[in-house]
């Protein structure tokens, strides 16, 4: 089993569960093929201070359609296996 199997079944109590799934969902990978066109990525990459999102929208990944914290979270971020994996 690796680490990134998924887990079948019912776990018990779901609700709180799929409230996480919807409030963590992130684009499909559709959308983000459309992020990447130029002029999109563009203003993605130059967003207005948003303060209801992580970072304020300033740490963006365009791969994985994240907000990060700040700069050293994106670095690292970058490092990460489930980046490069969405990168290629
Ligand atoms: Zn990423």
């Amino acid at each position: 089993m690796t680490r990134y199997s998924r887990k079948k079944g019912n776990h018990g109590y779901t609700a709180k569960r799929k409230q996480l799934k919807v409030k963590r969902r992130t684009k499909d990978l559709d959308e983000i093929d459309n992020d990447l066109e130029p002029q999109n990525a563009e203003n993605l990459l130059n967003q207005p201070i948003d303060l209801d999102v992580a970072g304020a929208a300033q740490h963006y990944c365009l791969h994985c359609a994240r907000y990060f914290i700040d700069d050293n979270a994106l670095q690292a971020h970058f490092r990460t296996k489930v980046h490069k994996r969405r990168r290629v």
